[in-house]
């Protein structure tokens, strides 16, 4: 049991703050393994001024030098063993799963670095008899929130193209992924320059606001559900301060006639039970073409039945419990539901022991107008229905309000990534069930979020740019 870990970080000091003690239980047994003394809106105001005071010497080091920090910082979090352990207990995803998180936060610092190198002024000749300089500089103090499913990996992915632009970074990890949050910040503490990187775990609206009231904050960078980030984004509107938002997703996995069967299942495995089912580009509605239905199911049924639920830590689990009870109680009623209005449902394994686990489930044919059809699921379970015209499920992903990621499953790969064209997401897949990675562009439209993180849009929010107009010498 760790106790009072300080939940407040400024200039690579740790201190307990005076906010709501968080209680760190283990999703694989329910019980505590720590408590988090999280911080206040004062300290979110002395992050700031910390952040600030630094900035001018971080604006003011070479690109490619800030790009060597970058690289260092990759390289601890390639070497942190034991904080894959962390974050697979705080979290329950497989301890496979927790390294490769840490692999992919590393790449986004490496990706980053590389791109440090790009940063330079320009010098324009467009009108006659003038010059136009454009300066491009870091936009100033960012503000990171973020959630508890990837706690490592999606920090990294705003906080790394923060550090290359030049910018100071204040923090806010979520509650249900403290250790994890903390230890990789002072991971990153270890190789930055002081006050760089300031944490302050702690109640969302609280810290949130005492940033948005400070106008050194430019930029608010969020990742999380719909409803949060619609809240977050309209007090960032009143007070003028730009946002990057990626919020929930629905993702829609079609299955075409031609597919390899075979491949169609083991793709929608990843993309579905992947960290528990707890991704925002998660396969949420499965749509099967009608000839082939019968032998997707099948296949799809005996792969549920041989994932291994069990401690996230034992080597031969490949399933993990979810995050918390609720979550846990929202999947079972959202699973009654359908059954009793008439889905029929296949369940795998679930551990006897304690804890907070789902078993893997199947829902087949679950009715298109029900609320939890329509629901982001993120969790162990999948909702499949079949189609024989593909107007259906085009048109099923148009009506909701969500766009951030697609699949399609097809032998004929330039038919899939035509009908992938008229999806309206941000990033998809043939035959593919991890689509993104660090050097390209990964934003949602709609109800899933503004802008992008990845790639080189993923840099923009970070710069901004004077541009001076002067007679030609
Ligand atoms: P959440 O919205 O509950 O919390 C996200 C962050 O916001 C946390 O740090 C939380 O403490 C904070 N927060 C909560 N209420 C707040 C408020 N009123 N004001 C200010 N801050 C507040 O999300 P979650 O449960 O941690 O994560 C799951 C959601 O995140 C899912 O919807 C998932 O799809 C989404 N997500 C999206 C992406 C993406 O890249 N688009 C990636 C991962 C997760």
């Amino acid at each position: 049991m760790h106790d009072d870990i300080p939940g407040v970080r400024l200039s690579g000091r740790p201190h307990a703050g005076a906010g709501p003690r968080f209680e760190v239980v283990e999703p694989a047994t329910g019980r505590p393994i720590g408590h988090v003394a999280t911080g206040t809106g004062p300290d979110a105001a002395r992050a700031v001024d910390v952040a600030a005071a630094a900035l001018d010497g971080w604006r003011a080091t070479p690109a490619p030098r800030r790009g060597e920090v970058l690289r260092t910082i990759a390289g601890r979090l390639r070497a942190a063993d034991g904080l894959a352990e962390t974050v697979a207990r705080e979290t329950g995803k497989c301890r496979r799963e927790a390294s490769a998180e840490l692999a992919l936060a590393a790449d986004y610092f490496d990706w980053y670095a590389a791109l440090a190198h790009t940063l330079t002024d320009q010098v324009l000749s467009v009108r006659p008899g003038l010059r136009h300089l454009v300066r491009t500089g870091p936009v100033g103090v960012a503000a990171v929130l973020t959630p508890w499913n990837f706690p490592v990996s999606i920090p990294a992915r705003k906080i790394a193209p923060a550090l290359a632009a030049g910018c100071a970074v204040v923090f806010k990890p979520s509650e249900l992924s403290l250790l994890s949050s903390l230890a990789f910040a002072e991971i990153c503490e270890s190789r930055l320059p002081q006050g760089l990187l300031n944490t302050v775990a702690g109640d969302g609206p609280e810290i949130t606001g005492a940033w948005l009231e400070d106008r050194r904050v430019r930029l608010l960078h969020f990742t999380g559900s719909t409803a949060v980030g619609r809240n977050i984004a309209q007090a960032a509107g009143q007070a003028l301060t730009s946002v990057v938002m990626e919020l929930g997703g629905r993702a829609p996995f079609i299955v075409l006639p031609d597919a390899d069967l075979d491949e169609a299942a083991d793709t929608l495995m990843v993309t579905k039970f992947r960290n528990n089912g707890a991704s925002c580009i998660a396969a949420n509605n499965v749509w099967v073409h009608e000839d082939v239905r019968v032998e997707f199911l099948d296949r799809l049924a005996a792969r549920v039945s041989a994932l291994v639920p069990g401690d996230p830590l034992d080597e031969r689990t490949t399933l993990g419990p979810v995050r918390t009870r609720e979550m846990a109680g929202r999947l079972e009623t959202l699973i009654t539901a359908l059954s009793s209005a008439g889905a029929s449902v296949h369940r795998g394994p679930r551990p006897e022991a304690g804890g907070w686990y789902v078993a893997p489930t199947l829902v087949v044919d679950p009715a298109t107008d029900s609320p939890e059809w329509r629901e982001e699921i993120f969790g162990p379970v999948a909702l499949v229905r079949s189609y024989t015209d593909l107007k259906e499920p085009i048109a099923d992903a148009a009506a909701t309000r969500h766009g951030l990621a697609g699949y399609v499953c097809t032998g004929d790969v330039a038919a899939g990534t035509e009908l992938l064209t008229r999806l309206d997401v941000g990033i998809a897949g043939v035959n593919v069930a991890t689509p993104a990675t660090p050097e390209i562009p990964f934003g949602g439209r709609g109800d899933s979020g503004i802008g992008y993180e990845g790639g080189v849009p993923g840099l923009l929010p970070f710069l901004t740019h004077q541009s001076i107009a002067a007679p030609r010498p």
